[in-house]
């Protein structure tokens, strides 16, 4: 059996299925998901990320959590929880950076939301040189449970990089006042869509990404705390379709071989920021992502770290930096969310 076989007897029972469905089975089925079954980051996987280029990525955000924390009045006991980590190298980055912050690693609670059993593992070994227990939550259900059953009053601190881009989308169409949904259909034996229309002509929405987010900002504005979402999308209005398949470094056809290649969409950081503030917290930005780092010191960070490098090392710090912070290369493209307790309200690294 393969997924492509079910998702093909499942549209030939129920007609075509929606973008999401499709999206999901492909990214998170339990048996053929594409990142249950791998560890797709890196040189031999199939794309990398900000932390896998460069540790200064996690260090700076780190650093940003820190202040928050800080500026939140230091609490402790408190909840720490990314959302899809990855091999965890965004949370070891911030985790060293913050190793002599007073107080903040002892009164962190370290949760991480990640669907896929083997970067589960992979995140575990990563973060096994720190003594910090770790609990991980890979459903929506058990994310909300979490949420909903801390009746203690622990402020909540969230990262996630490159996590709403993964989330399923559904897409639309307009014709004359009516609205149509598009669906994947199967034909022949090979997946394709029930419509297709103009690039321009489609509109996107993610609702698990909206969901997600009203969660944790609602969390947030009970209890206090704050969070970081970095990722590449738009602000601004709409940009048509923006769901891409990237399969060995390479753009790959979205509906071909599902399970096989990490499909994503660009993030609608106007839908997030409006969901977040709708559940009653403040948001910031977004910012560009160059713009950010810089603001929070990344040059300073990279020269400190160049006096005790040697010259390929040096030449890999500041590489790797001008990908993170050139505006032709990620500098523009991703961007930076924060969502605060209203009562934070200057956190690092925005204007
Ligand atoms: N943040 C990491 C990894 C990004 S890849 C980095 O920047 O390197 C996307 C991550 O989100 C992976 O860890 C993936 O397994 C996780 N993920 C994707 N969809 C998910 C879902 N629906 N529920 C939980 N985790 C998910």
């Amino acid at each position: 059996m393969s997924l492509s076989a079910l998702l093909e007897a499942r549209i030939a029972r129920e007609g075509p299925i929606t973008l999401a469905e499709f999206m999901e089975a492909a990214l998170t089925h339990t048996e053929f998901g594409y990142y249950i079954k791998r560890d797709p980051l890196g040189a031999g996987g199939d794309f990398t990320t900000a932390p896998e280029i460069s540790q200064l990525f996690g260090e700076m955000l780190g650093a940003w959590l820190a202040d928050a924390w800080r500026q939140a009045g230091a609490p402790s006991p408190f909840l720490l929880l990314e959302l899809g980590p990855g091999r965890g190298t965004l949370m070891n980055d911030a985790l060293r950076a913050t190793r002599n912050v007073e107080g903040f690693h002892q009164g962190l609670r370290l949760f991480l939301y990640e669907a896929s059993p083997a970067l589960q593992q992979a995140q575990r070994l990563t973060l096994s040189k720190y003594s910090i227990s770790i609990q991980w939550l890979e459903r929506v259900s058990q994310l909300t449970d979490f949420i909903i059953s801390q009746s203690t009053d622990l402020p909540l601190f969230f990262l996630a990089n490159e996590f709403f881009d993964a989330l399923p989308i559904r897409q639309f169409i307009e014709r004359d006042g009516v609205r149509e949904e598009r669906r994947v259909d199967c034909r022949s034996g090979a997946f394709c869509f029930t419509h297709e229309p103009e690039n321009l002509a489609i509109r996107e929405s993610c609702e698990p990404a909206g969901e997600i987010l009203s969660l944790l900002a609602s969390y947030i504005a009970r209890r206090g705390g704050a969070g970081l979402v970095a990722d590449y999308g738009y602000s601004g209005g709409s940009r048509g379709d923006t769901l891409q398949a990237v399969r060995h470094h390479a753009y790959a056809d979205p509906l071909k071989n599902p399970g096989e290649a990490d499909l994503t969409a660009h993030v609608d950081f106007d839908a997030l920021a409006a969901a977040a503030r709708k559940a009653g917290a403040k948001t910031h930005g977004p910012a560009a992502q160059g713009a950010f780092l810089q603001r929070l010191g990344i040059e300073l960070r990279a020269a400190a770290l160049m006096r005790n490098a040697n010259p390929a090392q040096a030449e890999a710090l500041m590489s790797g930096m001008q990908r993170l912070i050139h505006p032709a290369q990620m500098g523009r493209l991703f961007k930076i969310l924060a969502v605060t307790h209203p009562a934070l309200d200057q956190p690092a690294g925005f204007d």
